[in-house]
């Protein structure tokens, strides 16, 4: 048996594994439905614990330089480094994704690290010029108190450093209730935080039933800050209850991102960008490139390009030599595939390739390009979330535009074009937070990462991403 990381809940400083007596849930391997490891659920006085312990590691972590907080958060990243390969086969063992993505995602979780760690220490306050002579208005930023923040399967590593290392930077101290499906990543990720030196309190892990723990950790009084990544419903509920506090909140939710192909587009670089792109992490990505809209003169010759494509990837076990499509992450998606493709089948669709389960272990659906469909088909009015690229066609901008924003969500948007006039058209006026012009490469650390609509408020990543976990001051002084 491949090592899998030893899970545990971490409170207090402490970690805590599963023994007999106590409430816990198997972990699943994607690729053949086997148990990796059993995971301990945290119990409500142990809940209870977490919040004390957050609150009491808060009133010194706040008043913890700058420069202190930054050596620990650069330390555990320097840890990260050093396990890699452990932590990259804990990965693929619990998410599914290649081992190269593993890679990818690992080494942009310990960027973030590092880049928070570096811009905690340049976090500013203002002076504003005041109406009297010896009047001094001065902006400062306070952390805004222990954070409850909650992070979903598909990306294990880089949504809980987000939360942990924006938050750690910024002087606040972070719960964390990491996705039961994926826990072993965010096990390494405090792991390295306690390894390197963090006080007692200032992260913790906390595993159980999802719903049991948001509602008690988010009604805690001490609790000030709430940030989740996941779905729109959940995210719903998660600001109804953040609302009794009140508390503040970000929230990145789920996507539908548009892609628009115009006639003038670099066309064999627009179709290899897709083609690998859309394929990541198996389209379970929140700003995978997810409804196909092509110019009218191009449709035909890029579907039947971009299905010779998706014919030649390789789909297996993510830690298989050669594997550049994983399983999905639970059996949940493979099911949600189904009734896409069942939807677009009744519709009228064409599957052009794929639409199928990929072997009979394990949670494995083909990669999938249909065409023939129109607005109305699941396939362009939900989140697939999954590996089906639906595509069809437009004649004008307006249309186009029309057709990017024809949802509610409006986390990601794309448009693949040479010429500035469809750029500004895409820029200006396709709904989103974030639009990539002739790239799908629009999440980096120091750049903000977030959405509008039904895709949430609040961004992640740059300095925006710090804003969230800090409060404005306003101090006159006479
Ligand atoms: P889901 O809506 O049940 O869960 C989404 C995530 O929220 C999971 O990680 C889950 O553990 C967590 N969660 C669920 N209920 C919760 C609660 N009451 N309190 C706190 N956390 C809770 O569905 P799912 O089957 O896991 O995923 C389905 C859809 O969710 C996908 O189709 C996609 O649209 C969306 N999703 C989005 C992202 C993202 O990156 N924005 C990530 C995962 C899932």
């Amino acid at each position: 048996m491949t090592a899998y990381t030893t899970l545990g809940l971490y409170i207090d400083g402490r970690f805590i594994e599963a023994d007999e007596g106590r409430v816990s849930e198997p972990v699943l391997d994607p690729a053949n439905g086997g148990t990796l490891a059993t995971l301990p659920h945290a119990t409500r006085a142990e809940l209870e614990e977490a919040v004390a312990a957050a609150a009491r590691a808060f009133a010194r972590w706040r008043t913890t330089s700058p420069l202190e907080r930054s050596g620990i958060l650069r330390r555990a990243a320097a840890l990260l480094r050093e396990r890699m390969d452990r932590l990259c086969t804990t990965m693929t063992l619990e998410q599914g994704k290649p081992l190269a993505e593993a890679r990818g995602e690992w080494t942009h979780a310990c960027e973030i690290l590092e880049w928070c760690a570096e811009e905690g220490r340049r976090v500013y306050g203002r002076i504003v010029p005041s109406r009297s002579f010896g009047l001094e208005h001065l902006v400062l930023t306070e952390p805004v108190g222990p954070a409850a923040v909650f992070t979903p399967w598909n990306f294990p590593a880089l949504t809980p450093a987000r939360k942990l290392a924006a938050g750690l930077a910024a002087g606040c101290t972070v719960i964390l209730k990491a996705s039961e499906e994926t826990p072993g990543s965010a096990v390494e990720i405090v792991r390295a935080l306690h390894d390197a030196g963090l006080p007692a309190g200032c992260a913790q892990l906390v595993f159980g039933v999802p719903s049991e723990v948001s509602e008690q950790l988010i009604a805690a009084p001490a609790i000030r800050k709430v940030s989740f990544t996941g779905s729109t419903a959940v995210g719903r509920k998660l600001m109804k209850l953040a609302a009794e506090g009140p508390k503040r909140t970000t929230m990145e939710l789920g996507g539908n991102a548009p892609v628009l192909i115009f006639a003038d587009a670099d066309y064999d670089r627009t179709v290899k960008t897709l083609a690998t792109g859309k394929f990541r992490n198996a389209g379970q990505v929140c700003v995978s490139p997810a409804r196909f809209f092509v110019h009218e003169s191009l449709i035909d010759r890029f579907t039947d390009d971009i299905v010779r494509h998706v014919e030649a990837l390789q789909v297996g076990s993510g830690l298989a030599e050669g594997s550049v499509m994983g399983p999905l992450a639970n059996s949940r998606r493979v099911e949600a595939m189904e009734r896409f493709v069942a939807d677009a089948e009744a519709r009228g669709g064409t599957i052009r390739v794929g639409g199928l389960r990929h072997g009979n272990a394990g949670n494995f659906f083909r990669p999938t390009v249909v065409s023939g469909l129109e607005g109305d088909a699941l396939l362009f009015s939900e989140e697939c979330f999954g590996p089906i690229l639906p595509v069809a066609p437009f004649a004008t901008v307006e249309e186009a535009i029309a057709k990017a924003n024809a949802v509610a969500a409006g986390l990601a948007g794309y448009a693949f074009t040479s010429s500035i006039e469809n750029a500004q058209a895409a820029m200006h006026r396709v709904r989103t937070g974030m639009v990539g012009i002739n790239t799908l490469a629009i999440s980096t650390p120091e750049t903000p990462f977030g959405g509008v609509g039904e895709s949430g408020h609040g961004s992640e990543g740059g300095v925006e991403g710090l804003q969230a976990y800090l409060d404005t001051k306003l101090v006159s002084l006479a």
